[in-house]
């Protein structure tokens, strides 16, 4: 009856609440050993201007298990944020993409590539966060100019003095920062101006109905025309089609990211497929 598989519907429910906080806490003991058994891998996501040159690169974190095999962020990160692990994980992707531009800027034809690194909320609010970049920079050897931050809207709602004082820090030294996903969050326009910003990048959703909603159509014109007046460049991300390319093109879109252009991918196979694009462009 409707009182039995009213209990019998609790039961379920706790019993999937036990197994969400078991795979929490498996995951939480399998990102140490991650980080110990050197799981994590960098991929690398190439960003286009309007003449199809790639400029650089958007670094996007993998974790390859053991067992499970290839993990994206959304499985692991939500559970790094809340166990705090994200501050290592963090470190250990800034290191390594400084060593990464390092590397690439031995070699004429990869040393105009920038790196643009995801940063957490909690990496940004930690006190360590402005030495933790100038140490990866300095100990790479890397160029600040080639290093570009990401951040979203929803990590400068707390301490936006303490922020700004970051960003401006490592400003100085030619650090540059991007706003992700930028139209989902809750940008007071008031303090876009404030800050220290490069660059405001389109979230994929308004990109994805571009075609077919006006409403994603006028929000893109208006990023646009925002990202002009306060001399801002606009990059689109999650382009997957020819056609949202020629419509972001006509609208006056500086740059671009997605799969039409190409998919997250190791170094390896990143360098091999730009490099030589580079090579017969010139
Ligand atoms: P994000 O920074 O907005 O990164 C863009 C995401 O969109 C990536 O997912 C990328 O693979 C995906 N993408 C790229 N082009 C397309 C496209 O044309 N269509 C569609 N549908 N998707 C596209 P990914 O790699 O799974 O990363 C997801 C999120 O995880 C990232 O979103 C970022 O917030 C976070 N993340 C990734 N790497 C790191 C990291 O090293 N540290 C931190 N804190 N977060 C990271
Ligand atoms: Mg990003
Ligand atoms: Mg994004
Ligand atoms: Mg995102």
């Amino acid at each position: 009856d409707a009182k039995e598989r009213g209990r019998n519907s609790v039961r379920f429910f706790n019993q999937q609440m036990q197994a969400d906080v078991s795979a929490r806490s498996d995951i939480a003991t399998g990102l140490r050993q991650a980080l110990l058994q050197d799981e994590f891998v960098l991929y690398f996501q190439p960003q286009l201007e309007r003449n199809l040159g790639v400029v650089g690169a958007e670094v996007l974190l993998r974790w390859q298990h053991p067992q499970h095999g290839m993990i994206v962020p959304a499985s692991f990160i939500p559970v790094a944020e809340s166990s705090g692990q994200i501050l290592q994980i963090g470190r250990w992707v800034l290191e390594k993409s400084c060593l990464q531009l390092a590397e690439w800027a031995r070699h004429t034809d990869t040393a105009h590539w920038y790196l643009a690194v995801n940063i957490s909320a909690r990496q940004l609010h930690s006190s360590a966060f402005v030495q933790e970049v100038v140490s990866a920079l300095e100990q790479s050897g890397a160029a600040p100019e080639k290093l570009v931050l990401e951040l979203t809207e929803s990590q400068l709602l707390q301490d936006i003095d303490t922020i700004i004082d970051k960003m401006q820090q490592l400003n100085t030294l030619g650090v540059r920062f991007s706003l992700d996903d930028f139209g989902t969050g809750y940008s007071s326009l008031s303090y876009l101006k404030l800050l220290p910003l490069k660059q405001l990048k389109i979230d994929r959703s308004f990109v994805r109905d571009l075609l077919t909603d006006p409403n994603d159509k006028a929000i893109i014109k208006t990023i646009l025309a925002l990202g002009q007046s306060l001399e801002l460049a606009v990059i689109a991300e999650g382009v997957e089609t020819e056609a949202q390319y020629s419509k972001l093109l006509h609208l006056g879109c500086q740059q671009f990211q997605g799969y039409f252009f190409g998919e997250p991918m190791p170094q390896t196979s990143f360098v091999t497929r730009y490099r030589q694009r580079h090579e017969m462009q010139n």
